[in-house]
């Protein structure tokens, strides 16, 4: 077994670490949670100079084909700087480039990947709808009907994040509503925002400020047929496939809000006196940091025996499920423990602790609940569907 990285992935941890500590100062992060409804453009530049859009993108199309690893490696660093720049980019590249990669013709790779790659173009997934996210299969009402060269979409989606700086949309709809399988009735099209008919609003929420969620409407939006992903009914199955790397993506964002909230806490309490000494000698907070380094390595664990399962060919989608759950719970730990660190100064603004917590409350749920997780991991083991 080796557990180590190789010497080029820990030059790239310190080149997004010295990234990170240049240009996500905790000002800036705050100034942005506090501002913005998406990482600024200037920033989303820089992080594409770096190269991180195009990293696990092949080299014919623009990318520099590194290895899944090496993007996590990435997302540690940025996510532990700010959870919102890990979003923002994640949306790229496990939507964007993991999508279109996966499921797009050569044409479209040849189109979008290097746009991507560069940083000049943006997606959302647009695949929740206000009848539920969980049971999307049922819940979908969207539909694409096809009108000559073209499909006309209508319907509403939900919580979708980036949707408000998104150039293209990857939507899925209902090409066959009378399918007997509901997972043989969907599309996936890649759908220019700027095409009449799209409406974008934002929705208020306490997390995650920097990475924008909306509801998107569609009415009488015109696609041209080309602009399907894959196969017409087939765009669920070959979805779930290709966003499978996504729950480890999760994972990773998950841990870059608990690393972030122990370390705040980790700092705070040895700044704090009580009693003549650091809180941070009181044996009971000790053990809240060292129940948050438990986590926290766990979850790393996890989310690198993913990475190592999936570059070698073998089934990983039980361990990621895992570790999306557990990464969850690390950011949950972290927060609330650290939060109690903190004391009175948790709730203040001021602070970073209050917004650790408040983000953290999006990746128990998103992109799939850890209810829904469970049930999957347990039926996995050979246990009736229980839904
Ligand atoms: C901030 C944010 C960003 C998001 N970004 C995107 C995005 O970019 N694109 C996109 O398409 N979607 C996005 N989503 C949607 C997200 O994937 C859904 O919120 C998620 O799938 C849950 O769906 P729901 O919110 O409708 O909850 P519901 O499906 O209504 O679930 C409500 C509760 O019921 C539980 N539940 C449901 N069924 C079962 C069952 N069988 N067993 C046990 N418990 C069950 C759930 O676990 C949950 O606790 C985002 C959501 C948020 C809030």
């Amino acid at each position: 077994m080796d557990f180590g990285f190789t010497d080029e992935q820990k030059i790239l941890r310190q080149t997004f670490k010295k990234f990170c500590e240049k240009e996500l100062t905790r000002e800036y992060v705050a100034w942005m949670d506090e501002n913005c409804d998406f990482i600024p453009d200037e920033l989303y530049k820089k992080l594409a100079d770096l190269g991180l859009f195009g990293m696990i993108i092949p080299e014919e199309y623009g990318g520099s084909g590194m290895t899944f690893t090496d993007y996590m490696i990435a997302m540690e660093e940025l996510s532990t700087a700010s959870v919102a720049a890990g979003i923002c980019a994640g949306l790229a590249v496990s939507f964007g480039a993991k999508v279109i990669g996966g499921m797009g013709n050569e044409e479209q790779r040849r189109f979008h990947l290097p746009k991507m790659a560069a940083g000049e173009t943006k997606y959302c997934l647009a695949l929740t709808e206000p009848g539920g996210g969980t049971d999307i299969i049922n819940a979908m009402k969207t539909t694409a009907v096809k009108k000559g060269d073209n499909y006309v979409l209508n319907g509403q989606k939900v919580f979708i994040s980036g949707g408000n700086v998104a150039d293209y949309m990857l939507v899925v709809a209902l090409t066959d509503p009378k399918a007997a399988k509901r997972t043989k009735a969907m599309s996936v099209f890649v759908v220019d925002a700027k095409t009449p008919g799209i409406t974008v609003n934002l929705i208020k929420k306490v997390c995650i400020h920097a990475c924008g969620t909306t509801e998107i409407f569609f009415e009488d939006v015109v696609v041209p047929a080309e602009n399907m992903l894959g196969v017409e009914n087939n765009g669920w199955n070959k979805l779930v496939d290709v966003l499978n790397p996504e729950r480890i993506g999760t994972a990773m964002l998950s841990l870059g809000i608990a690393k972030a909230a122990y370390q705040a806490a980790h700092e705070y309490s040895l700044e704090r006196y009580a009693f003549g000494k650091p809180i941070g000698s009181f044996m009971v907070l000790q053990h809240y940091l060292a129940d948050m380094l438990i986590e926290i390595e766990n979850a790393t664990n996890l989310i690198y025996k993913c990475c190592y399962l999936m570059e070698n060919g073998l089934p990983y989608h039980m361990e990621a499920a895992m570790a999306k759950i557990v990464a969850g719970r690390a950011s949950e730990i972290a927060a609330i423990k650290g939060m109690e660190i903190l004391g009175g100064y948790g709730v203040c603004m001021e602070y970073d602790l209050q917004r650790h917590f408040r983000d953290y409350k999006q990746m128990v749920f998103s992109p799939i609940s850890d209810e829904m997780a469970k049930n999957m991991i347990a039926q996995w083991t050979g246990l009736p569907k229980s839904y």
